[in-house]
């Protein structure tokens, strides 16, 4: 089965203020339907692989044939980024952590505001095109990580909580080159019920 493109969990201007309705047009119609289409067509050369899930196939990019492997890599990841940066966002979201994933955060970093600060750090610091995570390491431990481009910690065989994207296409309409500003703003969406999820 093709891989799709999913709908975006809230309508297009439920973001606002923190990111505006044209960003997210663009952004999820136009850059993560690409990166879902061009996924598919390398896909194509090996119809095999439409029955691994996206998750296996990232988990495991040395078994993906060499010759689609970067195309994989870089559109697979993607869309898998996208997705879940789409679901750990929301409206009437933020604030400070609930449940399991708060405890574990302040264990982990102490408090939360000393996460954010590190957190923000990680995405602000991310030289050039990225994302920035909270993820669960090899060892179980929670660990703030930024990759460049396409990179995902699935393909380190880490398990993702929560992302930020801090390619320009995500902030540069509204916030144009002021990227602390759209990460600033970024906090008042976390879905933290989400991140809860994904940490269970
Ligand atoms: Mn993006």
């Amino acid at each position: 089965m093709a891989h799709e493109l999913p709908p975006l969990p809230y309508p297009y201007d439920a973001l606002e203020p923190h990111i505006d309705e044209a960003t997210l047009h663009v952004h999820h119609d136009k850059h993560h339907a690409a990166y879902v289409n061009n996924l598919n067509a390398a896909l194509e050369k090996h119809p095999a692989l439409f029955s691994k899930s996206l998750e296996d196939l990232l988990r495991d990019l040395g078994s993906v044939p060499e010759d689609i492997r970067t195309a994989v890599r870089r559109n697979g990841g993607q869309t898998y980024n996208h997705t879940m940066y789409w679901q750990v966002m929301g409206p009437k979201a933020g604030g400070p952590p609930k449940g399991a994933i708060a405890d574990a955060i302040n264990k982990a970093f102490g408090d939360f505001d000393t996460f954010k600060t590190k957190f923000s750090q990680a995405a602000t610091g991310q030289f050039g095109s990225g994302w920035a995570w909270l993820l669960r390491d090899r060892e179980g431990t929670l660990a703030i990580e930024a990759t460049a481009n396409e990179g995902c910690p699935l393909m380190e065989r880490k398990w993702p909580l929560l992302v930020i994207d801090v390619w320009e296409h995500a902030y540069y309409l509204k916030y144009q080159n002021r990227r602390p500003d759209y990460v600033q703003a970024w906090w008042n969406l976390v879905n933290w019920d989400e991140v809860n999820r994904r940490f269970k």
